[in-house]
């Protein structure tokens, strides 16, 4: 091994810049975290796996300044997620419920074309979580990652090896060594401070180095799901008069779009046929024109076989077959079959899993390394991103402190004891939508479809089927040993984003709150935001928080904080009160975030709410938001906040 002086040294070393190990590094390049990422493909996989992201997904994406792309390269809104029972194999079957969607007038709609009238201000589209962002946005996973991977490129302090293949690990009390097969066949070796093993679920770091040292991946609480689904992606030409002269709804008076739209319709399908349970629907941006369809590959089927083409004309052409009457026409209507390029048709084994452990010692496992879910919750990318935000300001923390009482395991069982807090929420939620879609049995199905009818026919419990996850508010952690945050003091809760404009100053953008709170030019893991009632408090609470940064052992700066009010407490001349600083800011309403440009490519925010970060932290003045913009502590006055940076420079010491 090559001696220690001229050994290759870093901060952190990542294995794997899939989605969570891209995130991982791009949020170290924000805290100035020398890192290196080692990936053993030459490019960004192409072939899309997920497809779905998720509210907070895209607040991480935002957080390293990739919102621009989202809706324009990376993918759009989905509006509904739809449940459709029965053995019918069709796209157009009543649906029993849907995510935002269902109405009670639903119910009459007998007709195919229901959901030309499906109410949609009431739908997946929707702002009424936490994040100020759509429920969920369909994506493409290769556009997603190339964007992730920009933040590493124009970075001073990430890099990107790519045909980089890590090979061992060794550790002893302060550094972790690896060594890896470079691009040339070269071995190579390096010692970082920590190793994230960010490599999938199959990857070297836990199967080759923590499993022998006991790390296992088990099932998770209360549910053994593993099946074998088929996933295929198909893109799709538009047939047009030219090339299809024959194709019957042409002199109905249909465009190519229409035909397109009709036969791959726009919201999100869940299918749940006792018969072969599956999922579909557009991923990307629409002018991608992908389609994706999953389906069950049930016990004594053979995988392979159940994706090879003549089973796909079996199980999956059937539901683009549409019944004449639908267009008044005779025969049915086939969408044409050339018109399909099928990308990929392959079975995946899908689990619900996750660690006993994500790190030990200076190792630790990040992203489906340290856990996998069932494919019906679009969750896979987004528990990466929530791994890796939440881990990234730690691993700046440890690399940065120079404290002996400072415990790397400790706080990384703090890390992850959050984590699997927060895996379990996601998993049940994708549990429930696996539980709708994935029964069999017939008297079960008929007892949930007139449950769901009957339900649906009291508006304020109809509103809460259509929020989905969403409907459960803001993630909260419970407490215990090395959690970072004051649960007497609200800590744990997940800080609400709203949208918000300078009050002071003459830039009248409207902007996400997460940007001014943890703007790029602020240094400091742990922000402080004041919550305001009215623009003349401004000057006061500024006086009340006076030195309390002084105690925080280097956490905190007062002069970094942020300070709001709602749009409603504010008069025509609120901006002359005499507080001067560039920091005050008000909330933003919804016209006005829909007139402005991150709007644009997505739908206006139906249930945007602007009071509800004073909602969440119940009339409290001055919150203390970590980087992963959970609350570490809220306080009603001086006293409160004096204990609160003291906490803080104690359980983390930084000197
Ligand atoms: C069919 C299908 C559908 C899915 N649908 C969704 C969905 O809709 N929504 C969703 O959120 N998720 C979905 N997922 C899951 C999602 O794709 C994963 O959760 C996600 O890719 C995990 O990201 P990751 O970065 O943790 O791991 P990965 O994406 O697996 O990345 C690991 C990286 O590590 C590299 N690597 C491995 N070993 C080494 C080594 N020794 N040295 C160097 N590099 C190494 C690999 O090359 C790879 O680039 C789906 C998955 C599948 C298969």
């Amino acid at each position: 091994m090559t001696s220690n002086r001229t050994l290759e040294t870093t901060d952190v070393l990542i294995c794997g810049c899939g989605p969570t190990g891209a995130m991982l590094s791009g949020y170290l390049d924000r805290m100035a975290v020398q890192n290196i990422v080692l990936e053993r493909e030459v490019e960004i996989t192409t072939d899309p796996r997920g497809i779905v992201l998720d509210d907070d997904g895209i607040r991480y994406m935002q957080g390293l300044g990739l919102y621009d792309h989202v809706y324009t390269d990376i993918g759009s809104c989905i509006e509904k997620v739809l449940f459709l029972p029965g053995e019918q194999q069709s796209l157009n079957t009543r649906p029993i419920f849907g995510f935002n969607t269902a109405s009670v007038s639903l119910l009459k709609f007998q007709s195919i074309s229901w959901y030309e009238t499906f109410p949609t201000n009431l739908c997946m589209n929707q702002s009424e979580g936490y994040t100020g962002h759509v429920g969920v946005i369909s994506h493409k996973q290769p556009a997603l990652e190339k964007h992730l991977r920009s933040v590493i490129q124009g970075s001073q302090v990430s890099q990107l090896r790519s045909r980089c293949t890590l090979k061992s690990i060794e550790e002893d009390k302060d550094w972790v060594y690896a060594s890896y097969e470079d691009s040339e066949g070269n071995s190579r070796q390096i010692r970082a401070r920590f190793l994230v093993g960010a490599d999938g679920k199959t990857g070297y770091v836990r199967k080759q180095y923590l499993e022998p040292r006991g790390i296992k991946m088990e099932w998770a609480e209360q549910c053994r799901y593993e099946e074998i689904w088929v996933a295929l992606n198909w893109k799709i030409s538009l047939p047009t008069p030219e090339t299809h002269p024959d194709f019957p709804l042409w002199k109905l008076g249909y465009s190519s779009e229409d035909v397109y739209d009709h036969f791959f319709p726009k919201d999100f399908r869940f299918l749940c046929n006792p018969r072969r349970p599956a999922v579909c629907g557009r991923f990307g941006q629409t002018k991608d024109r992908l389609w994706r369809f999953e389906f069950v590959v049930q016990a004594g089927e053979d995988p392979e076989e159940m994706s090879a083409p003549h089973m796909i004309q079996d199980i999956v052409f059937p539901y683009l077959r549409h019944a004449g009457a639908r267009y008044g026409l005779d025969a049915d209507v086939e969408f044409p079959t050339d018109c399909i390029n099928v990308l990929r048709s392959r079975p995946f084994r899908f689990a619900a899993r996750k660690c006993n452990k994500w790190a030990m010692g200076r190792v630790i496992l990040c992203g489906d390394a340290a856990h996998v879910f069932p494919p019906f919750g679009g969750q896979g990318i987004a528990s990466g991103f929530r791994d890796a935000i939440a881990l990234a300001w730690r691993l700046a923390i440890l690399t940065r402190s120079r404290s002996t009482r400072l415990e790397h395991e400790q706080v990384l069982v703090g890390w992850y004891s959050e984590r699997s807090q927060q895996f379990q929420k996601s998993l049940n939620s994708t549990l429930r939508n696996g539980q709708l879609v994935s029964s069999t049995n017939p008297v079960q199905n008929f007892i949930r479809d007139w449950a769901f009818r009957v339900v649906q026919l009291i508006p304020p419990i109809k509103h809460q089927l259509e929020l989905g996850p969403r409907s459960e508010g803001p993630v909260a952690y419970i407490h215990s040993d090395g959690m970072p945050f004051l649960p007497y003091l609200h800590g744990g809760i997940a800080f609400p984003q709203t949208y918000c404009t300078e009050l002071v100053g003459l830039d009248n953008r409207v902007r996400f709150t997460d940007d001014v709170i943890f703007s790029k030019e602020k240094t400091n893991l742990f922000q402080i935001v004041v919550l305001l009632d009215k623009p003349s408090q401004a000057i006061a609470a500024v006086e009340e928080m006076d030195g309390v940064d002084g105690l925080s052992d280097g956490h905190l700066s007062t002069k970094e904080a942020t300070l709001l009010v709602q749009a409603k407490d504010c008069l025509p001349n609120d901006e002359n009160t005499g507080f001067t600083s560039l920091s005050l800011f008000r909330t933003a309403t919804a016209k006005e975030f829909e007139q402005s440009d991150l709007c644009v490519g997505r739908p206006k925010p139906h249930g945007y709410s602007d009071c509800q970060i004073w909602d969440v932290m119940k009339g409290k003045r001055f919150v203390i938001v970590r980087h992963d913009r959970f609350v570490y502590a809220a306080c009603d006055t001086r006293a409160e906040m004096v204990e609160a940076a003291k906490g803080l420079g104690e359980s983390l010491p930084l000197n």
